[in-house]
């Protein structure tokens, strides 16, 4: 064991790294760097715990090792359309490693707490309580979110007839042992294994009534209260950095959960209670009219004669893995005189970013991006706007029919463009499972196909002229 003063300097060294590294994260040319300084920050405060534990070293090796393998493994073969079902995953370990912290430090001082009840300090108890209740909330509940994402369950809302009440009252009853457990510690071992069986089961409870459709939501949020567990844990270890770090993924977790509930136009409340993509809702007013096809030799002619062209990927681009031969059309747009950009929608494709990480990992510069105001702003004057494989982010039916389910989420207004192209491979709806006006529209072009195998048609033609 080494000294106080050296472990809180290592904490408060760590603790500055993961906020430098979290401000970088929010611009993406900092953003890798961001990752590695936060990571430099983890591994700081990982050692300074181990200094100060005085423990037997060898389990911990031998965990760390184990975790490090599986760790590696899963991300290094997870593939990017299922990288929400992964932070499901991770996001309910770390809510079970605060429960199980919260679990065993009770066990441990339990018959000290028995024999003394005034050595209990309040925030421990506090910290016990909140770790057990949030960290079992936070593990199952992400179990649930993460079957439904990897459709090992039904990806509809479960509903039945009194589930809200029935979920408040277990809340209650559940909120009414963690008060009596804080207030008087003593005998309570039973009333406390309780606590973790109704915390286990309210996260079951409270993630079914959600649609898979808004599972990354639910998941962002669930990130949150993992964050809200470990500072709750850190208290109860009394762990500076882990108070820290947790306040920030907390933090985090709620910001990001409301940035999405905006870019839908929903609030929290009808994201958790709303059942969104149960059947027997709304799907809008039908979309009428015929859709106009393209071939690639066409859509060329009409490039090669553009000045000005918007890219708007969606979830389609990440199936067909199209953002490199995407990449290259855009140069050789560019190439041809074209000014081109991206227009990126803050919920296209299956997760927060989703779109700019696939764009950067093919090497499109990050000036080309855009956010959906500014593309907006300038579609007035956009010659021809290609959406990729997106579908729900372009429909006009959230701007103009009142009747949609999305009524009021934001748009990229690609129908404002002198001329659409739609990649995708047939009429199917999107995410949101609603039709969409956009294909039938004058000046729309339907390019049937693979988005992948479209692009590189389209990069064949401009190369061959
Ligand atoms: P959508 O899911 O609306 O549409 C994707 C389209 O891609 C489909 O219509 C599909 O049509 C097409 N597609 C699929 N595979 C291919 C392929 N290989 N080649 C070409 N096209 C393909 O995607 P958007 O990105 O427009 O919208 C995202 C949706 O996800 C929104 O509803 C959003 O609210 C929701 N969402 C997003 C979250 C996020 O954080 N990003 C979080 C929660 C929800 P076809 O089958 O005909 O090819």
């Amino acid at each position: 064991m080494i000294g106080d003063t050296p472990i809180n300097a290592g904490y408060l060294v760590a603790s500055a790294l993961f906020i430098i590294g979290l401000k970088m994260l929010s611009r993406q040319q900092t953003a890798r760097r961001g990752n590695m300084v936060s990571a430099v920050g983890m591994l700081l405060a990982v050692i300074m715990a181990l200094l100060n534990s005085g423990l037997d070293y060898r389990y911990i090796i031998i965990g760390l090792l184990i975790g490090a393998v599986v760790g590696a493994v899963a991300a290094l073969r997870v593939a990017l359309t299922s990288m929400p079902e992964m932070v499901a995953l991770f996001n309910g370990f770390g809510g079970l490693a605060s429960l199980l912290v919260g679990w065993a430090e009770y066990e441990k001082t339990r018959s000290l707490w028995a024999d003394e009840p005034a050595s209990a300090g309040l925030m421990m108890l506090i910290g016990t309580a909140l770790a057990v209740l949030i960290g079992g909330v936070t593990f199952s509940g992400s179990l649930v979110a993460w079957g439904k994402l990897s459709q090992k369950l039904p990806g509809r809302p479960i509903l039945f007839p009194g589930q809200q009440v029935l979920n408040l009252l277990i809340a209650l009853c559940a909120l009414g042992l963690a008060v009596a457990f804080i207030v008087d510690p003593a005998g309570m071992h039973v009333p406390f294994l309780v606590l973790v069986g109704l915390s286990l089961l309210l996260g079951v409870l409270i993630t079914i009534p959600i649609g898979g459709a808004d599972m990354p939501v639910v998941i962002s949020l669930l990130n949150s209260y993992s964050g809200l567990a470990g500072c709750a844990a850190g208290f109860v270890i009394s762990n500076t950095v882990l108070i820290v770090s947790g306040s920030l993924v907390g933090a985090s977790g709620i910001i990001l959960t409301t940035i999405m509930c905006k870019a839908m136009n929903r609030s929290l409340s009808n994201v958790l209670f709303g059942g969104f993509g149960a059947t027997g809702g709304s799907k809008g007013t039908a979309a009428e009219g015929e859709a106009k096809a393209i071939d690639t030799e066409g859509a060329y002619y009409v490039l090669e004669a553009a000045n000005s062209v918007v890219i708007v990927p969606g979830y389609g681009m990440a199936v067909a893995q199209a953002q490199h031969a995407v990449r290259e059309l855009a140069q050789l747009l560019e190439g041809n005189g074209a000014q081109v950009s991206f227009g990126i929608h803050p919920v296209a494709g299956r997760m927060p970013g989703h779109m700019n990480v696939l764009l950067a990992e093919a090497n499109v510069p990050y000036e080309q991006l855009q956010e959906m105001d500014d593309v907006n702003a300038q579609m007035d004057n956009c010659d021809v706007a290609i959406v990729i494989g997106a579908n729900d982010v372009v429909n006009p039916a959230a701007r103009d029919d009142a009747t949609s389910p999305i009524y009021g989420m934001p748009i990229v207004e690609v129908d404002r463009a002198r001329a659409v192209f739609v990649l995708k491979r047939s009429m199917a709806s999107g995410f949101a499972g609603i039709p969409n006006p956009l294909f039938f529209n004058e000046n729309t072009r339907m390019l049937f196909g693979d988005a992948k195998a479209s692009i590189e048609a389209l990069v064949a033609e401009f190369k061959e002229a």
